[in-house]
């Protein structure tokens, strides 16, 4: 008996100009190891800089926030005018306790004079590489100089990511480590063995900021929790809270925040969602920008306290995109996806679908 023709024989293949370049999971794992994890690191962190110079060109807004009791789905979206760029985030903490991811995350890129996408990605792993890179450009410009000591509190997803970056761009050698869960920190610390730095396993938090110039809390729960009370942060220190990233989840004592002189990515999100909401709304911060651009000081002294109301912004995941989108290309580290359709008469869309017909 003669088989039937495979009806998928009969489905037109994709024009090429159509075909959307896909970074999977598992190209980006080999991506990272094929530019190193450092340099990519170093390379973020650059790219980022770049992009905050050149501020005043990108489309900015608040993200687009679905809150639920257990979490947030977020949109981030941004356009220079020639590329436009988004990034879907969840941020859901007990999802840990069911074997779940705390944050997922991926993203596009789309060329603005067509509207068809150029890059579609996986960025879990890009957010927390992108976000210690940008944590670590930001204490490159507002850490005491000679900073060698990090806490890291809060040892999860993002933690050694944090740790490395600091050590490749601000010049960490001792790493002091503390998480409610001691699996947490002793993976944290297995992870870093080897890695060139110092690893401290603490026993309380405040152990774990002794000697330290900078404070990284990078911990997950959907309350206004105080991971850093007023009297544990002396003069001379600088604070990088990674953690408060939504409205109601802050880290930081309010009294804190008084005390430090504050800055923030894009001011409108981070009063919504930064440490900052815990304060009144025109209490003055600096845009981290106006610091790289060199239009604002940045430290004020030896003895000043910096904090980085870290939340995370749209142009630092397009900055990424834009860089992966560069490296997928010179290393062929992707695949295509046919995800548009595209007739090569563009009036025919039903004419191609009929033409597919079984
Ligand atoms: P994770 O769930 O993997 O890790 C969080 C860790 O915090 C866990 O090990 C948990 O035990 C610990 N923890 C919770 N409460 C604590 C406390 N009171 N003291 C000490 N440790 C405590 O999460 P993750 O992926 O590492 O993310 C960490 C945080 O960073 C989350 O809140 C996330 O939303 C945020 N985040 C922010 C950005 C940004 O750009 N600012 C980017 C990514 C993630």
């Amino acid at each position: 008996m003669n088989a039937l023709p495979d009806p998928a024989l009969r489905v037109p293949a994709p024009s090429a100009r159509a075909l959307v370049p896909f970074v999977s999971v598992a190209d980006m794992m080999r991506l990272v190891h094929r530019v190193g994890l450092a340099p990519m690191l170093r390379d973020l962190a650059d790219r980022i800089e770049d992009s905050f110079r050149r501020w005043e060109s990108f489309e900015k807004r608040e993200r687009i926030p679905a809150h639920s009791a257990e979490g947030v789905i977020e949109l981030m979206p941004t356009t220079d005018g020639e590329v436009y760029g988004f990034k879907y985030v969840n941020g859901h903490p007990r999802n840990m306790r069911a074997g779940l991811q705390t944050v997922t995350a991926f993203g596009l890129l789309a060329d603005m004079h067509t509207g068809y996408p150029v890059l579609l990605s996986e960025m879990t792993l890009l957010t927390a590489l992108r976000t210690a890179a940008m944590s670590a450009l930001a204490a490159r410009h507002l850490a005491p100089e000679g900073s060698r000591v990090m806490a890291v509190i809060g040892n999860g997803a993002q933690s050694e990511f944090q740790a490395v970056a600091f050590r490749e761009i601000v010049g960490i050698e001792e790493v002091r480590l503390w998480d409610i869960d001691p699996a947490a920190t002793e993976k944290c610390a297995r992870n870093l063995h080897g890695s060139g730095l110092r690893v401290v396993p603490c026993a309380t938090a405040e152990e774990a900021i002794l000697g330290a110039q900078v404070i990284t809390t990078a911990t997950a729960d959907k309350r206004l929790a105080t991971i850093l009370s007023d009297n544990m942060v002396g003069p001379g220190v600088h604070l990088n809270a990674v953690g408060g990233d939504s409205p109601g989840k802050t880290e930081l004592a309010r009294e804190i925040l008084l005390r430090a002189d504050i800055f923030v990515e894009y001011p409108p999100q981070t009063r919504i969602e930064g440490e900052i909401q815990q304060l009144d709304p025109d209490h003055p911060v600096t845009e981290l920008w106006e610091v790289i651009a060199g239009r604002r000081p940045g430290r004020r002294g030896r003895d000043a306290i910096t904090l980085f109301d870290s939340v995370g912004f749209a142009i630092e995941d397009f900055a990424a995109l834009v860089y992966v989108r560069e490296k997928a290309r010179e290393t062929g580290l992707f695949q295509e996806l046919d995800l548009i359709a595209d007739p090569d008469d563009p009036r025919d869309l039903y004419g191609m679908l009929m033409r597919a017909a079984p």
